[in-house]
């Protein structure tokens, strides 16, 4: 069955018709808390990022902080010795490559150490409010499960709905497949008797290989 692009996004942008606010926090908190939240719940991303922030905010201090104290402080997000590691790298080089100001564009993102597709797109649209399509665990899922794309990875997803979403929703979509994912379309027993999405849905149709068994 041929999908419903403009039907499927009208369902989701129910679930959060706010464009995400871009004042809310520095493009340097955006950028780090985006890095913590990597195979992260968002609970523990949120915990982990403000003992960080409340210590170290900038790009100034956190390159200089003991690993040890960034590990500890950042210990409830997993993979913490890593994600220390990382985020230390990347305070480094945004003081010494683009003096502690985090760039805008996703090409210098990414000339940034272990920056990817992922957080990059996450970090233009919730620092800066540019669009592009921001593919977390949410939007992957969820994109696979209605069968929008056939992908096995988030950046494989993020190039096939580049293809497919018009852009006036980008900025959008990352924000209300969240809200989505956390409410009906959840990673476990889902609420399908909810979902407006039903006939578009290959997972509920018990359709292609991300259909349930
Ligand atoms: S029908 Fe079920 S699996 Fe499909 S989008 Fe809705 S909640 Fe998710």
């Amino acid at each position: 069955m041929k999908k419903d692009i403009a039907l499927i996004m009208r369902e989701i942008l129910k679930y959060s018709n706010d464009l995400p606010s871009v004042s809310h926090n520095t493009p340097f908190k955006v950028l780090i808390a985006t890095v913590l939240s990597q195979r992260t719940k968002d609970a523990a991303t949120e915990k982990a990022a403000a003992k960080l922030f409340s210590k170290y905010p900038n790009a100034k201090s956190l390159a200089k902080a003991p690993t040890r104290e960034v590990q500890k402080l950042i210990k409830g997000a997993g993979f913490y010795k890593t994600k220390a590691a990382r985020i230390k790298e990347i305070s480094k080089a945004i003081l010494e490559q683009f003096n502690g100001k985090v760039p805008d564009s996703r090409k210098q993102l990414m000339s940034l150490p272990g920056v990817g597709s992922k957080t990059s797109a996450c970090t233009v649209v919730y620092a800066f409010g540019k669009p592009a399509i921001c593919v977390d665990v949410h939007v992957h899922r969820i994109s696979n499960r209605i069968g929008i794309v056939d992908t096995k990875k988030p950046d494989e997803t993020e190039a096939e709905l580049n293809k497919i979403i018009p852009k006036k929703y980008w900025l959008s979509i990352n924000h209300s497949m969240v809200r989505f994912g956390q409410e009906t379309c959840r990673p476990r027993n889902p609420k399908h008797q909810e979902c407006a999405l039903q006939k578009q849905c290959d997972f509920f149709n018990r359709k292609g290989k991300w259909a349930q068994s």
